[in-house]
């Protein structure tokens, strides 16, 4: 491949802009960290999601945390520019026309990797066809399909009409954009002559795309029924080959992707591992998550690390010389990005805590697998360790999707165990969890906690973004985290790693071995030996902060997926 053809990156979310609530979550936050680490690494890229004027949603708590949900509001004319190409598709025999907005994202040496975002609130469509790209994950599965085909087909129609011409790979970020290969399908007949798709048209497509793979349970992948599928997108000329995607007679975008991708990864070796017992017949790697670097370091260790590694947003792996920052100076940074959470969460609050504290994160999506409860399972060890080992405060947040009543109870269930910690815990459970309360939060606590059931975290970031601020992990063996964990070192584990690919949810091991490293191993090194602790925050630095960020994962990319 000439390095001036270029890649094109579709995601139903890309989290670029604190600002623009374009993502739900871990998904779109990581697309948005590596169009960045594309464009610092002047890979030739162009990206494609969908516009979503409404967004995720706005999360707002009740006095027992019962979630409501409030949509988000943004002028997009602000931040994005419209492009005069137009194109169009058809879903249900009615014309949705598409424009599209363009975002700039510049590398940190000028690259520029431009973002186009899908739009078919024009006013010629219809008035349903106008909110079809309105809500990210919203409405029922037509929905879904319809913008599932707006952002494969529409998108690439849309890079052709903006005279992209030079695309030489698809990288599809989940299946959400597996229809994109309708489109190839449909080109690679029609430079043969042909009226119909043929087998051939097969190899040609899988020559050019290349698949994500981010979901670690099958319930999890993309499905639709093959009636609403029929009657949506049916008179598509590749439906016909229903082969292509059909598994148990419904339209699995998972495995339209698998079969028209030349090159397939999961997100961590171990997702890597189970992506393959699922899919048996395919060909799966792996290629380990990460984090842009110079989005998730907070202020005061960017300073620091301005001074002690100049290259450092240019060249990653360079913050393995954060061995050599003496330790007062990477406490003085911590602290500094302790009391800006510490701050926030008492102004939203009230509950007083104290930077002197030692204190834990978690925040994530919550739902069921990620166990956000599991820390309360023993309420009485909690407060006998507070009492004993040292005192410690925990500071949460998380969105729960809308239609996830299971993953809602849990947010009520973590206040119900706040009002019973309360007052010898402080536990405070911070509203709306999103790309600037994420930031806050995993720089500004001293331990990063994550604990779902095993193997179900095909990677997790967040973790990561912690490491680059000094933030050491105490996790299940899970994801990322079963590479980045070097007991002692960079982190603890909780429990063991467990072997196979069968979920494992032993809440009462798995919590007794998060009170017992809290109580013997962490609360006795940050009270009693805060030089040993000041190691393991630098050790987490160098070691995991210069390996786990999107510019290693982009090389990475480059060499196994998008070049020849
Ligand atoms: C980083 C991030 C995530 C993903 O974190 P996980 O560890 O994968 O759960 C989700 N949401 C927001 C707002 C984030 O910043």
């Amino acid at each position: 491949m000439k390095i001036n053809q270029t890649i094109a990156y579709f995601s139903m979310e890309i989290g670029i802009d604190p600002e623009m609530p374009t993502y739900s979550g871990g998904l779109g936050i990581l697309a948005g960290d590596t169009v960045r680490s594309a464009a610092d690494l002047g890979v030739p890229m162009v990206a494609v999601t969908l516009l979503h004027r409404k967004g995720y949603f706005r999360q707002c708590l009740g006095e027992d945390g019962t979630q409501t949900e409030q949509p988000v509001s943004w002028t997009v004319e602000d931040k994005l520019t419209e492009m005069e190409s137009r194109t169009m598709v058809v879903l249900e025999g009615i014309t949705v026309n598409l424009r599209a907005w363009r975002y700039d994202v510049v590398g940190a040496t000028g690259h520029i990797v431009p973002i186009y975002f899908i739009d078919s609130d024009l006013p010629e469509n219809g008035d349903e066809q106008r909110t079809l790209t309105n809500h990210l994950y919203g409405g029922d599965l037509k929905y879904r399909i319809c913008q599932e085909f707006i952002l494969g087909i529409g998108g690439l129609r849309m890079l052709r009409a903006l005279g992209h011409a030079d695309v030489r790979r698809f990288h599809m970020n989940e299946g959400h954009a597996s229809f994109l290969t309708f489109v190839l399908l449909a080109e690679s007949a029609k430079a043969a002559g042909r009226e119909e798709i043929a087998d051939e048209d097969f190899g040609n497509v899988r020559d050019r795309c290349i698949f994500t793979t981010h979901t670690p349970v099958p319930a999890g992948h993309d499905k639709f029924p093959i009636e609403l599928a029929e009657r949506v997108i049916g008179h598509h000329k590749a439906f016909k080959v229903k082969d292509l995607f059909l598994e148990n007679g419904e339209v699995n975008m998972t495995y339209l992707a698998l079969n028209l991708s030349r090159y397939v990864n999961g997100v961590a070796k171990k997702h890597g591992e189970v992506s393959r017992s699922m899919f048996e017949n395919h060909e799966i790697d792996s290629i380990t998550n990460g984090v842009h670097a110079a989005t998730w370091t907070c202020p005061s260790f960017q300073e620091l690390f301005d001074r002690h590694i100049p290259f450092w947003r240019e060249d990653n792996f360079s913050l393995r010389h954060a061995m050599g920052i003496p330790s007062e100076e990477i406490w003085h940074a911590h602290l500094e990005a302790k009391r800006a959470l510490i701050d926030y969460v008492n102004a939203e609050t009230g509950l007083g805590m104290d930077p002197n504290i030692l204190t834990i994160g978690f925040a994530r999506r919550v739902t069921a697998y990620k166990r956000a409860d599991l820390l309360f399972e023993d309420i009485k060890r909690l407060k006998k360790i507070a009492r004993g080992a040292g005192a410690f405060q925990i500071v949460f947040a998380g969105k729960a999707h809308p239609k996830d009543e299971p993953g809602k109870d849990l947010i009520r269930s973590i206040y119900k165990a706040a009002a019973q910690m309360n007052p010898e815990i402080k536990v405070a459970f911070i509203e709306n969890y999103n790309f600037t309360l994420g930031a806050l939060i995993t720089s500004g606590v001293d331990i990063w906690l994550n604990n779902p059931k095993p193997p179900l975290e095909a990677s997790g970031t967040s973790g990561m973004k912690s490491a680059i601020n000094g933030v050491p992990s105490l996790s299940i063996l899970d994801g990322w985290w079963i590479e980045g964990c070097l007991e002692g070192q960079t982190g603890w584990a909780i429990g063991g790693e467990v072997d196979g690919v069968e979920t494992a949810d032993d809440r009462d091991a798995d919590s007794a071995s998060i009170y017992d490293k809290l109580e013997n191993v962490i609360i006795p090194l940050y009270y009693g030996d805060r030089d040993g602790f000041i190691d393991v925050m630098r050790v987490a630095i160098a070691v995991n902060g210069s390996y786990f960020n999107t510019q290693r994962m982009m090389q990475e990319y480059v060499v196994r997926a998008y070049l020849d």
